[in-house]
């Protein structure tokens, strides 16, 4: 038999532990925020990963952010040393889920299997892939037990908020140092004849514009920071907009309206804070002191975050000259470098031909719209090969009634077992 043949009947005699597996990650409910029962589902993957044969470490990111007394980070790295030296193959998922939500018609945390389906918070995003990676390591295991190399498995906290509680903390330990950690997987749920290659940059930003209060009934007594709010507003959608939609890129990016610089306003604020809900008066008269957005930019490999910066800022500047009384500030929120992986590298042929072994069809490459956590294995761990691979369909994620396929989880399993034997020398 080949390696596909040996794999593959590996893989089907496990179909029952994959399905087992992935319904007890979804009965432990780890929702984030706050991060709920990070610590046992790292205790359920440790004492899983242990009887395969693997070292177990469960590291928890003291005083990384969000982790209290009463939500501690917990992360699970597990690590199966072959028979010879060789690569080291580390999956990486996170093991946190977003909020429920509205709109189920199955209980989110069951696990329920129906139609070969099975549905619940994560099982897409992204227990489905966590289960068909430990799947795959296992098969690849028992059928090359004299393998060279190293497997490394991961479950990570926070992913949903930022990763700074799981793979940040864990690149800053050193765990994703290149001379211990050769290539990366990260099974999100990219489908599983797709390979993403990594992400565009991100700048979260506050631009707030100031006036000068006054009695609302005489506005000309004032400065509204509203109106010049409204003029920056304006020179976004007539000048800033289309300029960011002619930027053109190399970047595969999906879906392809994405394959450009974007900007979205995420929020705006002036004038008179809100009251609260019990708050039964009427609001009083003022003129806007101060008008405040919240813009998230969206940037290519192929631009510069230092002049994705001056171009905001120019545009303020050209405002101010010709605009009486304007004035401004802009506040620094977050930032994420683009990242991605060589097409070229081997982990991505590896993957590449895996897929057109058990899929007979090309492997797609994409790159995603947003960030994930390949954005800290690359900037703290300074590890190049990296992509995101797994089962479940991307718009699922977060939706009520997820759901992950079975068939899709053992496809991309017997992916994941090709790959491990196409980079850790088996004979
Ligand atoms: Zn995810």
């Amino acid at each position: 038999m080949d390696s596909k043949d040996q794999l593959e009947t590996a893989i089907a005699a496990r179909r029952d532990d994959l399905i087992a597996l992935t319904q007890d990650l979804i009965r432990i409910p780890t929702l984030n925020p706050p991060g709920q029962n990070y610590r046992e589902i790292c205790d359920y993957l440790k004492q899983r990963l242990e009887a395969a044969g693997f070292t177990v470490d469960l590291i928890r990111a003291t005083g990384a952010l969000a982790d209290s007394e009463t939500y501690q980070r917990w992360n699970m790295v597990a690590r199966y040393e072959g028979g010879a030296a060789g690569d080291t193959v580390h999956f990486n998922s996170h093991h946190d889920v977003v909020e429920v939500g509205h709109g189920w018609t199955k209980p989110p945390f069951g696990g329920v299997l129906e139609d070969g389906r099975i549905y619940g918070r994560g099982a897409c995003d992204m227990k489905g892939g966590l289960a068909a990676s430990i799947i795959a390591a296992e098969a690849f295991i028992a059928t090359y037990p004299k393998f060279a190399g190293a497997i490394e498995i991961s479950a990570t906290a926070d992913e949903e908020s930022g990763g700074f509680g799981g793979v940040a903390y864990l690149a800053e330990q050193g765990r994703f140092d290149p001379a211990r950690v050769q290539h990366v997987i990260i099974p999100e749920p990219l489908q599983k004849d797709r390979i993403c290659l990594g992400h565009r940059g991100v700048w979260w930003a506050q631009v707030e514009t100031k006036g000068r209060i006054a009695h609302g009934s005489m506005p000309f007594l004032g400065d509204s920071a509203i109106s010049h709010m409204g003029a920056v507003l304006a020179e976004i959608e007539t000048h800033l907009l289309p300029l960011l939609a002619g930027k053109t890129t190399a970047m595969p990016v999906v879906p392809p309206q994405a394959r450009q610089s974007t900007l979205n306003i995420n929020s705006i604020h002036g004038g008179e804070a809100e009251q609260a809900e019990d708050y039964t008066g009427l609001p009083a008269p003022c003129v806007a002191d101060r008008c405040r957005i919240v813009i998230d930019r969206r940037f290519l490999i192929e631009e510069d975050i230092a002049a994705v910066k001056a171009e905001l800022t120019d545009m303020l500047e050209q405002i101010k000259a010709s605009r009486p009384r304007f004035d401004y500030e802009i506040s620094d929120l977050f930032e994420v470098q683009p990242s991605m992986t060589d097409e070229n590298s081997p982990l991505v042929q590896s993957v590449g031909q895996a897929i057109e072994r058990v899929l007979a069809q090309k492997a797609e490459y994409v790159v995603s719209p947003g960030t994930y956590d390949q954005k800290h294995i690359d900037r703290i761990g300074r590890l190049k090969n990296c992509i995101a691979y797994g089962p479940g369909i991307l718009e699922l994620a977060h939706q009520p009634d997820e759901w992950v396929g079975v068939d899709d989880m053992a496809d991309s399993a017997l992916v994941m077992a090709l790959t491990l034997a196409e980079l850790l020398p088996t004979a």
